[in-house]
């Protein structure tokens, strides 16, 4: 393919142009461009939906369709420069939007969320929709230094992958005691057997939280718990969240580029999501982090690529969020703020703490 652009009115991304080098050789080749558009929160279709979409597609373009691509975009692959507007046009009418590309705030991912499992600690999509419905602009009109992805992941399973992905991953997560159903468990227990459940349950717990009892009951270390979802997920009937639930949210999570790989670094521990004002102050986050970022980063650098060459404490500053001793690389390890000024912020999180 050679390089060219391909818009539609109005818009400043969204299509991925691909005009062949053989064009000539091979006319029907010549232009096979490539329309991202955003999939609905937590990817849930009807399908009347889908049809329709199909039909679109069939329409003006190659009837090739990928659901879902690696960007979280329903793929629309190939189509003639002209038909671009023409099926845009259409599918807009029913409701439909373009994705982003280039360097923007690109389409959000949303996990299946509340509606369909039980682990969901957060309402994913409200969240998705929050956040992705402030930054329509930015979407559409790529202007800052690179790409900015925003994933929601209703429990530390993650199934959206936002640690790895997501420059501001949203993690629902909860605060207060797992819940344990010991009728269940020892259910579990009588069936699968001690060794079974000793080898495949109690032993992988990362922080060494669990212990069976000598009645087949189980005991739960809540405050070790690291949330890594490993016994809740294989005994779901008779562990489950607790009940105080909110998400956890880190900046700075990319995949390879001017550095390697980065997971998301926690900015905000914990944080209930419950009013309006609650969505509000996500919302605000992500603004100021924004905003900080584009002033600061260096041109097609990611946010996590910006906190690794500016500090986090700096850019903690910058967003307005102060330095928690929560904020850790890893569980159980050295905490990754900085140290210099450390006493001064000990003393304002214990005064705070104390409020
Ligand atoms: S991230 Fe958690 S809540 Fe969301 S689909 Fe996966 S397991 Fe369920
Ligand atoms: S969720 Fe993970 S860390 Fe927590 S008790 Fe279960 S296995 Fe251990």
């Amino acid at each position: 393919w050679k390089g060219g652009t391909v818009s539609v009115y109005r818009y400043g991304g969204g299509i991925i142009p691909r005009f062949s080098e053989v064009g000539n050789q091979f006319p029907e080749s010549r232009e096979f461009h490539t329309l991202r558009v955003q999939p609905p929160a937590g990817n849930y279709y009807t399908t009347d939906m889908l049809r329709q979409l199909g039909d679109s597609w069939e329409k003006w373009g190659s009837g090739l369709v990928t659901f879902h691509g690696q960007t979280g975009n329903i793929m629309f692959i190939g189509t003639s420069t002209d038909n671009t507007q023409h099926f845009f046009d259409e599918v807009n009418e029913y409701g439909w939007d373009l994705g982003g590309a280039g360097p923007c705030v690109r389409t959000a991912m949303s996990c299946v969320g509340a509606a369909r499992c039980e682990q969901s600690c957060a309402n994913e999509h409200k969240i998705h929709r929050a956040l992705v419905n402030n930054f329509t602009d930015d979407v559409h009109r790529p202007a800052l230094p690179y790409k900015f992805k925003f994933k929601v992941s209703g429990c530390p399973n993650d199934c959206m992958n936002a640690i790895e992905r997501a420059d501001m991953a949203v993690i629902g997560t909860w605060r207060d005691d797992m819940k344990v159903d010991q009728e269940e468990w020892k259910k579990y227990v009588a069936e699968k057997g001690r060794q079974h459940v000793i080898d495949n349950i109690i032993t992988r717990c990362p922080t060494q939280s669990l212990a069976l009892k000598d009645d087949d009951s189980i005991e739960v270390d809540n405050r070790n718990c690291v949330r890594c979802m490993h016994c809740l997920n294989v005994v779901p009937k008779a562990l489950s969240t607790g009940d105080d639930k909110g998400v956890t949210i880190l900046m700075g999570g990319k995949r390879t580029l001017k550095i390697g790989d980065l997971m998301g670094t926690v900015v905000i521990p914990f944080m209930k999501l419950e009013s309006e004002e609650d969505y509000e102050r996500i919302v605000e986050l992500a603004e100021e982090t924004i905003d900080f970022w584009a002033e600061n980063g260096l041109e097609h650098e990611r946010c996590g690529e910006m906190i690794e060459r500016i500090g986090l404490v700096n850019f903690l500053e910058g967003i307005g969020v102060d330095v928690d001793p929560n904020m850790v690389a890893n569980p159980r390890e050295c905490s990754y703020v900085r140290m210099d000024g450390w006493d001064d912020e000990a003393i304002k999180w214990f005064e705070r703490k104390a409020e």
